[in-house]
Protein backbone atom coordinates (compact mmCIF):
# COMPACT_ATOMS: atom_id res chain seq x y z
CA UNK A 1 0.00 0.00 0.00
CA UNK A 2 1.57 3.28 -1.05
CA UNK A 3 1.47 6.19 1.90
CA UNK A 4 0.74 9.78 1.33
CA UNK A 5 1.55 12.24 3.46
CA UNK A 6 -0.64 15.60 3.66
CA UNK A 7 1.37 18.68 3.74
CA UNK A 8 -0.75 20.11 6.56
CA UNK A 9 -1.18 19.17 10.21
CA UNK A 10 -5.04 19.85 10.43
CA UNK A 11 -6.91 16.91 11.30
CA UNK A 12 -10.03 17.77 9.99
CA UNK A 13 -8.20 18.12 6.07
CA UNK A 14 -6.20 14.89 6.96
CA UNK A 15 -9.44 12.84 7.67
CA UNK A 16 -11.62 14.59 4.68
CA UNK A 17 -8.34 13.44 2.42
CA UNK A 18 -7.68 9.99 3.81
CA UNK A 19 -11.78 9.42 2.89
CA UNK A 20 -10.87 9.76 -0.12
CA UNK A 21 -7.83 7.76 -0.38
CA UNK A 22 -9.06 4.76 1.74
CA UNK A 23 -10.89 3.79 -1.02
CA UNK A 24 -7.78 3.22 -3.28
CA UNK A 25 -5.78 1.25 -0.93
CA UNK A 26 -3.79 4.68 0.13
CA UNK A 27 -2.67 5.49 3.40
CA UNK A 28 -2.59 8.86 5.04
CA UNK A 29 -0.34 10.71 7.35
CA UNK A 30 -0.09 14.17 8.58
CA UNK A 31 3.70 15.56 7.87
CA UNK A 32 4.37 15.53 11.33
CA UNK A 33 3.89 11.80 11.49
CA UNK A 34 6.17 11.73 8.38
CA UNK A 35 8.61 13.69 10.86
CA UNK A 36 8.60 16.75 9.48
CA UNK A 37 9.99 19.23 11.82
CA UNK A 38 7.19 21.29 13.19
CA UNK A 39 9.36 24.47 12.71
CA UNK A 40 9.61 24.37 8.80
CA UNK A 41 7.14 27.18 7.72
CA UNK A 42 6.78 26.79 4.10
CA UNK A 43 6.48 30.24 2.34
CA UNK A 44 3.05 30.72 0.60
CA UNK A 45 3.95 33.26 -2.16
CA UNK A 46 2.48 32.40 -5.15
CA UNK A 47 -0.34 34.23 -6.60
CA UNK A 48 -2.52 31.73 -7.02
CA UNK A 49 -4.21 28.56 -5.40
CA UNK A 50 -2.70 26.03 -8.19
CA UNK A 51 0.91 27.40 -7.15
CA UNK A 52 0.47 27.44 -3.07
CA UNK A 53 -0.84 24.20 -3.02
CA UNK A 54 2.11 22.68 -5.35
CA UNK A 55 4.58 24.90 -3.10
CA UNK A 56 3.75 23.23 0.04
CA UNK A 57 3.65 19.75 -1.61
CA UNK A 58 6.47 19.86 -3.32
CA UNK A 59 8.93 21.04 -0.18
CA UNK A 60 7.14 17.92 2.17
CA UNK A 61 7.86 16.25 -0.92
CA UNK A 62 11.61 16.90 -1.18
CA UNK A 63 12.51 16.23 2.37
CA UNK A 64 10.24 12.96 3.18
CA UNK A 65 10.42 11.69 -0.50
CA UNK A 66 6.76 10.15 -0.75
CA UNK A 67 3.84 10.65 -2.61
CA UNK A 68 2.53 14.09 -1.06
CA UNK A 69 -0.70 16.31 -0.92
CA UNK A 70 -0.89 19.49 -0.20
CA UNK A 71 -4.31 21.91 -0.77
CA UNK A 72 -4.79 25.41 -0.59
CA UNK A 73 -8.06 27.42 -0.29
CA UNK A 74 -9.89 30.67 0.09
CA UNK A 75 -12.53 33.13 -0.36
CA UNK A 76 -12.69 35.07 -3.27
CA UNK A 77 -15.26 38.19 -3.16
CA UNK A 78 -16.79 39.44 -6.23
CA UNK A 79 -17.43 42.95 -5.00
CA UNK A 80 -13.72 43.01 -3.73
CA UNK A 81 -12.43 41.99 -7.01
CA UNK A 82 -11.56 38.55 -5.94
CA UNK A 83 -10.16 39.34 -2.86
CA UNK A 84 -9.06 37.92 0.24
CA UNK A 85 -8.39 35.67 -2.40
CA UNK A 86 -4.82 33.70 -1.53
CA UNK A 87 -4.33 35.73 1.71
CA UNK A 88 -7.55 34.74 3.06
CA UNK A 89 -6.06 33.59 5.98
CA UNK A 90 -4.04 36.53 6.72
CA UNK A 91 -6.77 38.97 5.19
CA UNK A 92 -6.69 41.33 8.85
CA UNK A 93 -2.44 40.48 8.72
CA UNK A 94 -0.15 38.40 9.84
CA UNK A 95 -1.30 37.86 13.07
CA UNK A 96 -3.87 35.84 11.84
CA UNK A 97 -7.43 35.49 13.13
CA UNK A 98 -10.68 34.37 12.05
CA UNK A 99 -12.54 37.00 14.16
CA UNK A 100 -10.58 40.00 12.84
CA UNK A 101 -11.07 38.85 8.86
CA UNK A 102 -14.72 38.42 9.29
CA UNK A 103 -14.49 41.97 10.83
CA UNK A 104 -12.16 43.12 8.02
CA UNK A 105 -14.55 41.48 5.47
CA UNK A 106 -18.36 43.09 7.23
CA UNK A 107 -16.30 46.49 7.01
CA UNK A 108 -15.68 46.50 3.17
CA UNK A 109 -18.99 45.31 2.18
CA UNK A 110 -21.21 47.40 4.66
CA UNK A 111 -22.91 49.35 1.62
CA UNK A 112 -22.97 46.52 -0.66
CA UNK A 113 -26.29 45.08 -1.46
CA UNK A 114 -26.92 41.23 -0.87
CA UNK A 115 -27.50 40.71 -4.38
CA UNK A 116 -23.93 42.20 -5.22
CA UNK A 117 -22.38 40.29 -2.46
CA UNK A 118 -21.21 37.68 -4.33
CA UNK A 119 -18.83 35.18 -3.43
CA UNK A 120 -17.39 31.94 -3.88
CA UNK A 121 -14.84 29.31 -1.77
CA UNK A 122 -11.99 27.67 -3.81
CA UNK A 123 -10.13 25.03 -3.02
CA UNK A 124 -6.84 23.26 -5.17
CA UNK A 125 -5.26 20.04 -4.29
CA UNK A 126 -1.95 18.63 -5.53
CA UNK A 127 -0.94 15.40 -5.37
CA UNK A 128 2.97 15.01 -6.34
CA UNK A 129 5.02 11.51 -6.56
CA UNK A 130 8.55 11.02 -6.54
CA UNK A 131 8.43 9.58 -10.39
CA UNK A 132 7.28 13.71 -11.22
CA UNK A 133 3.61 12.16 -11.82
CA UNK A 134 0.86 15.35 -10.70
CA UNK A 135 -2.60 15.81 -10.03
CA UNK A 136 -3.95 18.89 -9.70
CA UNK A 137 -7.82 18.81 -8.51
CA UNK A 138 -10.08 21.84 -8.10
CA UNK A 139 -13.11 22.53 -6.19
CA UNK A 140 -15.60 25.56 -6.08
CA UNK A 141 -18.06 26.46 -3.84
CA UNK A 142 -20.80 29.55 -5.08
CA UNK A 143 -22.66 31.79 -2.22
CA UNK A 144 -23.12 34.95 -0.83
CA UNK A 145 -21.55 36.96 1.91
CA UNK A 146 -24.09 38.16 4.62
CA UNK A 147 -23.74 41.50 6.65
CA UNK A 148 -23.61 39.36 10.36
CA UNK A 149 -22.32 36.35 11.49
CA UNK A 150 -24.63 33.36 12.23
CA UNK A 151 -23.63 29.99 13.65
CA UNK A 152 -20.95 27.99 15.53
CA UNK A 153 -20.07 25.36 13.34
CA UNK A 154 -17.13 24.82 10.49
CA UNK A 155 -13.97 27.95 11.53
CA UNK A 156 -12.58 30.60 8.95
CA UNK A 157 -15.20 33.17 6.82
CA UNK A 158 -18.00 30.34 7.70
CA UNK A 159 -20.43 32.07 9.34
CA UNK A 160 -20.76 35.01 6.73
CA UNK A 161 -20.79 32.72 4.29
CA UNK A 162 -24.67 31.76 2.72
CA UNK A 163 -24.19 28.50 -0.32
CA UNK A 164 -25.70 29.02 -3.39
CA UNK A 165 -29.48 27.17 -2.90
CA UNK A 166 -28.91 26.96 1.21
CA UNK A 167 -30.89 29.59 3.33
CA UNK A 168 -27.65 28.86 5.98
CA UNK A 169 -24.55 29.92 6.46
CA UNK A 170 -21.86 27.11 6.41
CA UNK A 171 -21.38 27.99 10.37
CA UNK A 172 -25.04 27.10 10.77
CA UNK A 173 -25.07 23.71 8.41
CA UNK A 174 -23.94 20.56 9.89
CA UNK A 175 -20.43 19.24 9.07
CA UNK A 176 -22.21 16.58 7.26
CA UNK A 177 -23.83 18.83 4.98
CA UNK A 178 -21.20 21.00 4.23
CA UNK A 179 -18.44 18.03 3.70
CA UNK A 180 -20.82 16.92 0.79
CA UNK A 181 -20.66 20.55 -1.15
CA UNK A 182 -17.94 22.38 0.03
CA UNK A 183 -15.19 23.48 -1.93
CA UNK A 184 -12.87 20.89 -0.21
CA UNK A 185 -15.48 17.65 -0.68
CA UNK A 186 -15.63 18.88 -4.93
CA UNK A 187 -11.94 19.20 -5.00
CA UNK A 188 -11.61 15.67 -3.37
CA UNK A 189 -14.14 14.40 -5.81
CA UNK A 190 -11.87 15.59 -8.56
CA UNK A 191 -8.99 13.96 -7.14
CA UNK A 192 -11.00 10.61 -6.91
CA UNK A 193 -11.99 11.19 -10.40
CA UNK A 194 -8.08 11.35 -11.53
CA UNK A 195 -6.94 8.77 -9.17
CA UNK A 196 -9.67 6.16 -11.26
CA UNK A 197 -7.96 7.70 -14.33
CA UNK A 198 -4.56 7.28 -13.29
CA UNK A 199 -5.73 2.99 -12.03
CA UNK A 200 -3.75 3.36 -8.85
P1 LIG B 1 -5.62 27.18 3.93
O1 LIG B 1 -6.20 26.31 2.88
O2 LIG B 1 -5.41 26.44 5.23
O3 LIG B 1 -4.44 27.94 3.46
O4 LIG B 1 -6.79 28.22 4.31
C1 LIG B 1 -6.85 29.53 3.87
C2 LIG B 1 -7.92 30.32 4.57
O5 LIG B 1 -9.08 30.35 3.75
C3 LIG B 1 -8.39 29.82 5.92
O6 LIG B 1 -7.60 30.29 6.97
C4 LIG B 1 -9.78 30.42 5.99
O7 LIG B 1 -9.72 31.76 6.37
C5 LIG B 1 -10.23 30.35 4.54
N1 LIG B 1 -10.95 29.10 4.29
C6 LIG B 1 -10.54 28.05 3.53
N2 LIG B 1 -11.46 27.07 3.53
C7 LIG B 1 -12.47 27.52 4.33
C8 LIG B 1 -13.71 26.94 4.74
O8 LIG B 1 -14.07 25.80 4.40
N3 LIG B 1 -14.47 27.71 5.54
C9 LIG B 1 -14.11 28.97 5.96
N4 LIG B 1 -12.97 29.53 5.63
C10 LIG B 1 -12.15 28.81 4.80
Amino acid sequence: METLVVASSNKHKIDEISKVTEKFGIDVISRDDAGISKSLEIPEDGSTFEENSYIKAKAIMDICGKPTIADDSGLMVEALGGAPGVYSARFAGEDQNDERNNEKLKDLLKDIPYKDRRAKFVSVITLLFPDGRKIVARGECPGHIIEEERGDNGFGYDPLFVPEGYGSTFGMLSPDVKNEISHRALALKNLATELERMAL
